[in-house]
C-alpha cells in the first residue's frame, strides 16, 4: 500500500481509532491510513449508542419477527442466519451475539 501523500510504501499496522483497533497503515511523513469499511462500522457503532433503535415487528406464518435497520446490521456484523440469545429483563429483552 502506497502513501497517497509521498508515495512512498506505507506501513501495516493496527491502528486506534475511537478506541478501537482496526486495520490500516503509516507511512514516515506521518500520514496515517484507516480500513474505510472498518472505520465507517465503528462511526456508525459509536452513533447507535447514543440513541434508541426502532425495530419493527412482523410476521411471517406463526413467527413473530424482528426487523432490524441496515445500520444496525452493518454496526453489528450481523448475518443472515445467524442465531442470537434473546434474555428476557425487566420489561423487555435484550439479544446479544454469541459470535
Ligand atoms: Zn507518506
Amino acid at each position: 500500500m502506497k502513501c497517497d501523500r509521498c508515495d512512498k510504501k506505507m506501513k501495516i499496522a493496527k491502528m486506534r481509532f475511537n478506541s478501537h483497533q482496526i486495520d490500516g497503515g503509516t507511512c514516515s511523513c506521518g500520514q496515517r491510513y484507516y480500513h474505510p469499511e472498518q472505520a465507517e462500522r465503528i462511526l456508525l457503532l459509536n452513533k447507535l449508542k447514543k440513541q434508541d433503535v426502532i425495530a419493527k415487528l412482523g410476521r411471517i406464518r406463526s413467527n413473530l419477527i424482528l426487523r432490524l435497520p441496515k445500520d444496525v446490521e452493518v454496526a453489528l456484523g450481523l448475518q443472515e442466519g445467524e442465531n442470537v440469545h434473546i434474555r428476557v429483563e425487566g420489561s423487555g429483552f435484550r439479544i446479544v451475539q454469541t459470535h
